[in-house]
């Protein structure tokens, strides 16, 4: 067969996987968005009918041939060696695990889930640490069967964010830590304090009104996707079919608000993505990392400007005007802007955000090289806290035990979420150096030259670059934390250090 041939039996197949990928997508969406509670046994049947379905697509052994037909062809453009060595990265992962190991941490993942659940309910560490020890087992297997022995750590990041390792993230979280720790003291003891509390009684059907237009302003597509409420927030779906959710906090309008423009960051990459490619790496998101560079950005660098609020406050206060009458502007920007250093990662504002994800990493390193055992782990989180956010946390609850995503065996996810954020800041400086106007076409509602910026060099460019390339790319040198402080020290300088 020629090589185009055997590119289009590739590809097609490609699409197929993913269109059956997104299947398993919109079911997850419709169980925390719609799903009966009486319906959830059903649901699991679905859920592993369409899992055995998918997984036997991507294992096809076709796909394996077609492939190494392409990998010994040197007329190959770039565009298709992208996409065809995505595919054999997925290819492998699909194929090279026994069945009998997926099956066990399929098993382990939801047992982990619940065991979580109830040691955190109970402030017991104990109990949660032999799943734990188990799920480090299982993901240093897992890396063993993919040819990453050795390197367990730098398996599981580039499981979320290929081409990043452990040594380059330790680089850039150090020089982001010596810079960020003094801000955040400085902060904390600033004399300025926001009133987080002024903004009470937001009626969810006002709140809708207003996301929806400042959500269908700075450019997502309604036609193509849909925002409904979940517990928590999330943003699914690709292409054409966009699913974000959002919840309403009658006395915590900017959380709703904020989650909101932040699904829509997720959103308007997947919107934009090429509808053609969809499914191979020309049409697939880069990475974790530059996934949340997108929503970070919309929610911080654009949301929280002046220029934003220019804008939309007048609405703002024509829907709320009782809520909104004895807050003035600079205490709404202020609101808007609150720094307060929390124990708990998913309460934290956008400056202190960045340290609970050093701490995360930091340990998760050490529980792969050894350097800690689990058992450790209260004692070295409650040491770090202290160290990075000047807080000690009082148990477990609020220390280790917070976050979900070890419980399943997801390690080497924090990171993204740092590096995310220092992109964001590094795309933001490079669209200011092009269009140094930025804010005032914010402050007139019109978002349009930054989306059509992104979409084109960010969004189009599907899977092409790694989040490292595609920063060399788009803004002329390395990833580098220096933005991202910056960005927090112009910003926040300005509100606290007066
Ligand atoms: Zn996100």
């Amino acid at each position: 067969m020629a090589t185009e041939t055997v590119y289009a039996e590739l590809t097609a197949a490609l699409k197929r996987v993913h269109a059956l990928g997104t299947l398993v997508e919109l079911l997850g969406w419709d169980e925390q968005v719609n799903l009966p509670e009486g319906a959830a046994e059903q649901r699991a049947g679905q859920q592993a009918a369409l899992a055995e379905a998918l997984h036997a697509a991507a294992s096809d052994a076709k796909i394996g041939g077609w492939l190494a037909t392409l990998e010994a062809d040197a007329t190959l453009s770039d565009d298709q060696r992208a996409v065809v060595k995505n595919a054999r990265r997925d290819y492998d992962h699909a194929t090279r695990l026994p069945a009998e190991f997926v099956r066990d941490k399929a098993a382990q993942s939801s047992r982990g889930y619940h065991a979580w659940a109830r040691a955190r309910a109970a402030d017991d560490f104990a109990g949660y640490a032999p799943v734990l020890r188990k799920n480090l087992e299982f993901a240093k297997r897992e890396a063993g069967y993919l040819g990453w022995g050795g390197r367990e750590y730098d398996y599981m990041i580039d499981q979320h964010d290929p081409g990043m390792t452990a040594a380059v993230i330790e680089r850039l979280f150090g020089e982001l830590k010596a810079g960020l720790v003094p801000l955040v003291r400085e902060i904390a003891a600033a004399r300025v304090k926001p009133r987080t509390d002024a903004l009470r009684g937001f009626s969810p059907e006002g709140q809708r009104v207003f996301l929806r237009e400042v959500t269908e302003r700075l450019g997502f597509d309604y036609q193509r996707g849909r925002i409904d409420v979940s517990l928590h927030p999330f943003c699914s779906g690709t292409g054409s079919d966009v699913r974000m959710t959002t919840r309403f906090k009658e006395q915590e309008p900017l959380d709703s608000l904020f989650s909101a423009i932040h699904e829509t960051g997720h959103g308007l990459y997947e919107q934009g993505l090429v509808a053609e490619h969809l499914g191979t790496a020309l049409g697939v998101h880069a990475g974790m990392a530059v996934h949340e560079s997108q929503s970070r950005l919309w929610e911080n660098q654009v949301a929280r400007s002046r220029g934003f609020w220019q804008c939309f406050e007048p609405r703002l206060r024509e829907l709320f005007p009782a809520q909104t009458a004895a807050v003035s502007t600079d205490e709404l920007y202020l609101a808007i802007n609150a720094v307060e250093p929390t124990l708990i990662r998913v309460d934290a504002d956008e400056v202190t955000y960045n340290l609970h994800i050093i701490l995360r990493f930091e340990l998760e390193k050490k529980l792969f090289t050894g350097e800690l055992a689990v058992d450790g782990l209260p004692a070295a989180w409650r040491t770090a806290a202290q160290a990075l956010l000047g807080l000690t946390p009082a148990n477990d609850r609020v220390g280790v035990l917070q976050d979900v995503h070890w419980s399943g065996g997801s390690f080497g996810y924090f990171p993204s979420y740092c590096l995310g954020n220092m992109l964001a800041a590094q795309l933001w400086y490079r669209a200011l150096a092009l269009r140094p106007a930025l804010e005032d076409d914010f402050a007139r509602g019109d978002f349009r030259w930054l989306l059509n910026w992104l979409r084109e060099n960010v969004h189009a460019q599907g899977r092409r670059f790694d989040a490292l390339a595609l920063a060399r790319r788009v803004t002329g040198e390395e990833l580098s934390p220096r933005h991202l402080l910056r960005y927090l020290r112009e910003r926040y300088g300005a509100l606290y250090l007066r």
